[in-house]
């Protein structure tokens, strides 16, 4: 069992994850990790908390597409996932940190 230094719960669908910092040498090379069966995120508590928040959103990216049933059909289309999910999660999280209005929207309920 990976040590917990921190904790947070991200809502991915109807699926509430738990956000778990662990040590490098119980994830490393990867920078973070997310189990769909476990509801788990785990994160590479060595790296700079910049990389962490990317990688974060990275994870998320990967349990939007999981739990949207597109995972398995990226897959059969030959589609990388982890190069798209790359992608998108350096372009969400650069345009949110340099674009706090779109932040600041997700706070209305219509
Ligand atoms: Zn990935």
């Amino acid at each position: 069992m990976p040590a917990k230094l921190s904790q947070e719960l991200i809502a991915i669908g109807p699926h509430n994850f738990t956000v778990h910092e662990i040590p490098p040498q119980l994830i490393e090379p990867e920078y973070g990790h997310i189990n769909y069966g476990a509801l788990v995120i785990h994160l590479n508590a060595s790296c700079s908390p910049s990389v962490k928040c990317e990688t974060l959103y990275h994870e998320v990216l990967h349990g939007l597409l999981e739990g949207g049933g597109f995972s398995h059909l990226l897959k059969e289309a030959g589609v990388n996932e982890e190069a798209l999910v790359q992608s998108l999660s350096m372009g969400l999280v650069d345009t949110l940190r340099r674009s706090p209005s779109l932040v600041q929207r997700l706070k209305y309920e219509s």
